[in-house]
């Protein structure tokens, strides 16, 4: 098959000969029985989120694998991480194993189950962490996300126990006694709303500690979506230091503030916008788009977390927290990085693709797109304007912040080892 007029990383335009699943050649003028007309889109290395929430075993109400891949695919990702906060947990082999089989079977995408860092995702006792490393789904990522591990001790003995297998803790930063009862970003609009206050030192202070507990260990951290100012100067201490920290920003956090709480297109108090970490301030989200173009932060994964419209369309307090993101991912990158400068093509296939399959220790996801690679290609064409309409999502979810934006670019066309997921912007 031949992948006719795209541009690598913006580049020229160049044709892709794609044989047995890999790029088999590179040139100008290639031509096949089979081809497909890329018309002269952006083609990027297929897209790898390192926060999905799938949702299945327990949760297939508001997803599955089959569509949380099919909305992977939709929005130009060609592996994801499956988080562990399903139900049962993933903190098993037999239940990783469950959900690495679902991936093989129905998946549009190639799925990495994460696994659980406590039994239960309580925070009392370590989960089989060596039992799911050495499971068919060769589990590297672990953490207990929706909860911290705010023990100290248990948070040291998990750093130390991947160690054997090169793993990586990924830690979603909330202290919970700073937290109980949270509702939004603590500030100037939760004290006017009378809304019970998420402090920023609540995630500063876990990522701060935990920095310290990694270097002390020599382990690998991943901080889950860093969400304020603070939290970025911390990690960019760590780095400085030589430590092996890494960290996330989810689209979510580069584009939105907490004061749509207060205003909206779609009023005050709508549950769309609860999500935790919570929305911060504008001068929040400058930090993160700074830190994510200086390579401070590492990588956009998008804490995909679809929930069922009875779980969002309620009161405020009451309403389930997140935002489903993998269809709209690339596009809210495109309007707050690239359309601001701040960031070129190459440097969003680093932090969306490249590195967070370095971090997930993927082999055969991220690699440039050269002769020899694997063929996972994304198509993306940056000058579309899409009106965001949540009743074309692939995901059985709707709980996008994002409905009736416009928004810049749209996906084309996805190629998972050569073959179409994605083309003309639909599903294969
Ligand atoms: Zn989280």
């Amino acid at each position: 098959m031949i992948i006719k007029n795209v541009r690598i990383l913006g580049g020229e335009p160049v044709d892709i000969r794609v044989a047995d699943g890999e790029i088999a050649e590179i040139g100008q003028g290639l031509e096949g029985p089979e081809t497909v007309d890329g018309g002269g889109a952006i083609a990027l290395p297929g897209l790898v989120d390192l926060h999905t929430h799938l949702r299945e075993p327990g949760r297939e109400d508001a997803e599955t694998v089959q569509t949380g891949t099919q909305s992977a695919a939709r929005g130009g990702y060609t592996a994801v991480h499956a988080m562990a906060n399903t139900s049962p947990v993933a903190d098993t082999a037999g239940v990783v194993e469950q959900v690495w089989r679902l991936g093989r079977e129905f998946a549009h995408c190639d799925v990495h189950p994460v696994g659980a860092v406590t039994v239960g995702l309580e925070g009392k006792q370590l989960a089989e962490l060596g039992a799911m490393a050495d499971s068919a789904a060769r589990v590297r990522v672990f953490s207990d996300d929706g909860k911290c591990v705010d023990d100290a001790v248990l948070m040291r003995r998990a750093l130390e126990y991947v160690k054997a297998f090169d793993g990586v803790i990924a830690q979603h930063a909330q202290e919970p006694r700073l937290t109980s009862g949270a509702q939004m970003n603590e500030g100037v609009i939760s004290g006017r709303l009378g809304l019970t206050g998420w402090p920023a030192v609540a995630e500063e202070a876990i990522i701060a500690r935990d920095c310290l507990l990694a270097a002390h260990v020599g382990s690998r951290l991943h901080i889950c979506h860093v969400s304020t100012a603070g939290s970025v100067e911390i990690i960019r201490w760590a780095k400085s230091k030589g430590w092996n920290v890494t960290c996330e920003v989810t689209p979510h956090h580069l584009l939105l503030t907490d004061d749509l709480v207060e205003e909206s297109p779609v009023g005050a108090y709508n549950p769309i916008y609860k999500v935790n970490p919570p929305l911060r301030t504008r001068a929040d989200v400058e930090a993160l788009r700074a830190a994510l173009a200086d390579g401070t932060i590492d990588i956009v994964a998008t804490d995909h977390a679809p929930h069922p419209v009875e779980d969002k369309e309620t009161e405020w307090s009451a309403a389930a927290m997140g935002m489903v993101g993998l269809e709209t991912a690339l596009s809210v990158v495109q309007e707050a990085m690239v359309e601001t400068g701040l960031l070129d093509w190459a440097g969003v296939a680093e932090r969306m693709s490249v590195v967070p399959a370095r971090i997930g220790r993927l082999g055969g996801q991220g690699q440039p797109l050269e002769v020899g690679a694997p063929a996972n290609i994304t198509l993306y064409d940056p000058s579309a304007r899409t009106e965001v309409d949540p009743s074309a999502f692939a995901s059985k979810s709707r709980n996008t912040p994002y409905e009736g934006m416009t928004l810049p670019g749209r996906v084309v066309a996805t190629f998972l080892r050569g073959r179409a997921t994605v083309l003309e912007g639909k599903l294969v």
